[in-house]
């Protein structure tokens, strides 16, 4: 027997966009349901950012622990470590379900209805979820659609056996012996490092020119030293075709037009990620869409009345800091709040060895606006901190209005630098002129004191260097 609920906010998917709209909606006194088909969390608490970070801490660990059996600058000296990589995951597993049970607690506490199954929205205002106990109707005054994203696939490389996702990437049985990475963007990055950390021999191939492409070359340039130091192949300009007969090799076609086999125990697929648009009925709504991702104003409202879309589903940044941002505005507005996104900066860090944190605007992106700038940087070479965390890779820059010396964007690589993004973001949503930042004392030693110097350097009088 199908059973219908009535309710005034109906969230479909259950990830950091849609939990937090949840979340919010309850905490205003909205009643709320959220539809999640899979667990509490999304990509983000369950195959993304969360665990992805889990890892890369354990492999740091590990390399650490290894790295103290040979010599070293410090005279610590270790026995030969060993890793059980088995045990690694299961405390991945752990973190991971604190994190999603925590977001049921809060669901109750805001009195916010989950229910659990796929959703398909029947019209603007419906959607029957396929629950354990049957179907389910639900209809809502107001729906927030937030169904994330997935990986994109490379035809000729088809998920399935060794040919893995970063989803299964955070969960294997065994540390791989010979790994492939296919994309040098953040999340192949960061999970290849990690398992060259932890003993796999890591190959990444690349079709463009350089890894991380959306970062400049400054910005990338000690992210590859540290590949190289890592013993990571990278191999850019060169297209993966598909697999080797016996499947044991991945065949690529290198710059000058050769074909190579590569041996894998595992080839890790991370070309990007596309918005979820298939599956949950969106063939069905009349939404306007941009490109591939559902279009929305600057208050989440799409082409239809009372129907919003947040997170990764309304394209880049797919980031789920992002999509949190843009479920709390969504929730209040629902409630009659004033609200609209107009974010001066969306900070993005990518979690590699060294650490790249952008905020704000990039030099180029800066000069294609058409600002007049001032571009300074301050190295941690020269930062007190960093020497004592043998750190000295790296800096941090700030461009700025040359007229005013208002802030436009702050950019760092390092190690730990992703702590400093809490600063640039809230420098930039403040609208603080470089006199601000040089003016403000920061803690000694800290490698924030990068920031007040690049600031001071901008202004022609650093300390420092
Ligand atoms: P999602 O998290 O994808 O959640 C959507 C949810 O909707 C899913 O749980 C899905 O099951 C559910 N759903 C979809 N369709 C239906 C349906 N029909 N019925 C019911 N439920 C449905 N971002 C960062 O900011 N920092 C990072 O460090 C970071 N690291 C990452 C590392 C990796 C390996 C990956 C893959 C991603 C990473 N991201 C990171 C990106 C981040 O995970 C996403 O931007 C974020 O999860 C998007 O949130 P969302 O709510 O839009 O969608």
């Amino acid at each position: 027997m199908t059973k219908t609920i009535e309710c005034k906010v109906l969230v479909l998917g259950g990830g950091p966009g849609g939990y937090i709209a949840a979340i919010r909606a309850g905490q205003l006194g909205l009643d709320t349901v959220c539809v999640e088909g899979a667990e509490l969390g999304g990509t983000c608490l369950n195959v993304g950012c969360i665990p992805s970070k889990a890892m890369i801490h354990a492999a740091d660990e590990f390399e650490k622990a290894v790295h103290f059996t040979g010599k070293n600058a410090l005279g610590i000296s270790l026995e030969k470590p060993s890793l059980d990589f088995k045990q690694t995951v299961a405390w991945k597993d752990g973190i991971v379900k604190r994190l999603t049970g925590g977001i049921g607690g809060l669901f109750k506490k805001n009195k916010v209805k989950h229910v659990a199954g796929w959703g398909t929205m029947v019209d603007g205002k419906t959607c029957e979820v396929a629950t354990e106990d049957g179907t389910v109707t639900i209809k809502a005054q107001h729906v927030i659609l937030a169904t994330g994203s997935v990986p994109v696939e490379i035809p000729s490389l088809p998920y399935g056996g060794n040919v893995i996702s970063s989803t299964e990437a955070l969960s294997l049985d065994k540390v791989p012996g010979k790994l492939t990475v296919i994309g040098g963007g953040y999340i192949g990055l960061e999970l290849g490092i990690a398992y060259a950390k932890m003993g796999s021999k890591v190959t990444v191939v690349e079709a463009l020119g350089r890894i991380l492409a959306q970062y400049d070359k400054d910005l990338t340039k000690p992210v590859a030293a540290s590949l190289k130091k890592l013993g990571i192949k990278v191999l850019t300009d060169t297209k993966a075709k598909g697999l080797s007969k016996d499947g044991k090799a991945l065949l690529v076609e290198t710059k000058d037009g050769n074909e190579e086999e590569i041996k894998s125990d595992k080839i890790l697929v991370t070309v990007g990620r596309r918005a979820k648009t298939e599956g949950w009925g969106l063939e069905g709504l009349d939404l306007t869409m941009n490109g591939r991702v559902v279009a929305i104003d600057d208050k989440c409202q799409t082409s239809m009345t009372d129907v919003y879309a947040i997170g990764d589903l309304t394209g880049e940044p797919m980031l789920a800091h992002r999509a949190m941002a843009q479920g709390e505005m969504v929730a209040e507005i629902i409630a009659g709040k004033k609200r609209t996104f107009d974010k001066v900066s969306i900070p993005a860090v990518c979690f590699t060895d060294p650490e790249i944190v952008t905020a704000g605007l990039s030099p180029e992106q800066a000069k294609e606006a058409g600002f007049d700038i001032k571009v300074d940087q301050f190295p941690f070479m020269a930062n007190g901190r960093a020497m004592t965390m043998e750190a000295e890779d790296g800096f941090v820059r700030i461009v700025a209005r040359n007229d005013n010396h208002v802030v436009l964007g702050i950019q760092a690589v390092g190690k730990g630098v992703s702590e400093l993004s809490a600063a640039f973001s809230l420098a930039l949503e403040m609208g603080a002129r470089l006199e601000d930042i040089a003016g403000t004392i920061h803690a000694h030693p800290t490698q924030s004191e990068a920031f007040q110097e690049a600031a001071l350097k901008s202004l022609g009088h650093a300390l420092h260097i």
